[in-house]
């Protein structure tokens, strides 16, 4: 390749990246622009910014007697040559902005500065140091046959000679289509409607998102609560069966102490094992009795003696309360109706309520440490089952958030046992609350519906 090849090339390079940067930015106007007005003269703007036009201009035919081509933008250097001259597109008009309105073609004109020919606006662009010049249509036709919605032309002017090749015609009398376009959108309130449906793609999008959030949101909230439910299950049947499981490690090591003895225990060893079995059987009765639960109809085991109940759940706690120096208090009532429960579940429930008692009582150090369990009728025939504590109670504004799920304040604690044990008792139709104790302590309360049972 020559040198002058290669600059030939260097050159043309430069003026397609120039003209993509000039088409970029008109193109962002066409839809940026809120008049026509704004338009056209931004337009004019965008043009002259580079620095290979000088001057820029749209003018429109008008149809008074002169046929006068009306300048209704312009921008660059040498506007006054607009206010000098007067175009006009009537059959005798040298001037490419006239003859580009009446044909409705692109019209060049190079070298003005060589062939200074006669007539006013040739004087005037050699006056503004204009040597080449192009005019490109902006030409719509209404959908009304014969009528012309837009007549003008865009003018660009250079002092470059030869700066309008064939493609820089073809490149601006594309964009004067785009822009004639843009003009007509503008003028019909295309504009408007466009506004409208775009503002309608956008609310439609909106709402799409909106609904995708919302079935997000969903799903995530399902497995939220399918986890909190295996969640619930696990801690319970951790809760519950960690203790039968301790005491069969506990008394398993006894077998092997009595056993290991030079004079071996049989009768202690057989005794260890007996309660073994029977701390086997509950594990397994707790386990049934959480999968009963889980199912829908999560069977009562017939009528209950609920005083029995609570004494059964003392005896298994026996150990803990002793080993902390607790002292504990029944007051049972004689007159209870037996109830239709879940056993178990409803074992787990005092259970749970006198473990967290004996918790709350561990820092006590000040007080007697005291262990309430109360069981009544009241006035509306609820079954009333009580526990109460001298532990360090709890603030009333945390009366709620204790049952929910997880939450504990304990450095081991799993914060579910309050959960699923309201929920054990709401199954059963009843209630759970607590409240403050007097003058320490909390006491929470188990009420039953006695209509569902059937041995009053
Ligand atoms: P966890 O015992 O694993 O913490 P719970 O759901 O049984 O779970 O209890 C939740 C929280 O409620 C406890 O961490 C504790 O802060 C509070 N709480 C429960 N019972 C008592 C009580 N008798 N006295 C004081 N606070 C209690």
């Amino acid at each position: 390749m020559s040198n002058d090849n290669a600059r030939h090339e260097d050159a043309r390079a430069i003026r397609l990246g120039r003209r993509l940067r000039t088409l970029h930015r008109c193109n962002r106007m066409f839809f940026a622009a809120r008049s026509e007005q704004e338009l056209l003269q931004s337009i004019c703007q965008i043009l002259v910014s580079g620095d290979e036009l000088r001057l820029a201009w749209v003018g429109y035919g008008e149809d008074d007697a002169d046929k006068t081509v009306r300048a209704v933008a312009r921008a660059g250097h040498g506007v006054e040559f607009l206010k000098q001259v007067k175009i006009s597109w009537g059959g005798d008009e040298p001037a490419p902005a006239g003859i580009a309105v009446r044909t409705g073609e692109a019209c060049r004109i190079d070298g003005i500065l060589a062939d200074p020919a006669a007539g006013p606006w040739r004087s005037a662009a050699v006056a503004h140091g204009f040597d080449s010049c192009i005019a490109v249509p902006l030409v719509a036709h209404s959908h009304q046959a014969g009528v012309i919605d837009l007549r003008g032309a865009l003018t660009l002017c250079t002092a470059e000679r030869g700066a309008f090749d064939d493609g820089a015609i073809d490149f601006y009398a594309e964009l004067a289509t785009c822009l004639t376009h843009a003009v007509t959108v503008l003028r019909g309130n295309l504009a408007g409607e466009l506004t409208h449906d775009v503002t309608a793609l956008r609310a439609a999008e909106e709402r799409r998102r909106a609904e995708d959030a919302l079935r997000k949101a969903r799903i995530d909230l399902e497995r939220v609560m399918q986890m909190t439910a295996m969640g619930e299950m696990a801690a319970s049947i951790a809760h519950e069966v960690n203790q039968p499981l301790g005491a069969i490690v506990s008394n398993g090591n006894a077998g092997l102490r009595w056993l290991g003895n030079a004079t071996p225990d049989i009768e202690e060893a057989r005794a260890a094992l007996k309660r073994i079995v029977a701390d086997g059987h509950r594990a397994g009765q707790v386990i049934a009795g959480i999968r009963s639960m889980f199912k829908k109809d999560g069977q009562l085991t017939g009528p209950q003696d609920m005083n029995e109940l609570v004494r059964e759940v003392l005896r298994l706690v026996r150990g803990e309360v002793a080993g902390q120096g607790i002292s504990v208090r029944t007051e049972l009532s004689d007159e209870l109706p037996r109830i239709a429960v879940n056993r178990v579940q409803l074992q787990q429930v005092i259970a749970n309520l006198v473990m967290n008692a004996v918790d709350a009582m561990s820092a006590v150090v000040d007080r007697a440490r005291v262990l309430r369990l109360k069981t009544g009728v009241d006035a509306s025939g609820a079954l009333l089952i009580a526990v109460e504590d001298t532990g360090i109670g709890i603030d009333p504004g945390d009366f709620d958030r204790i049952f929910d799920p997880f939450y504990t304040t304990k450095s081991h604690g799993m914060g579910m046992g309050l959960s699923i044990s309201r929920s054990i008792v709401e199954i059963h139709g009843g209630r759970l609350t607590v409240a403050r104790g007097e003058p320490h302590g909390a006491v929470f309360q188990v009420a039953l519906p006695t209509g569902i049972g059937t041995g009053r």
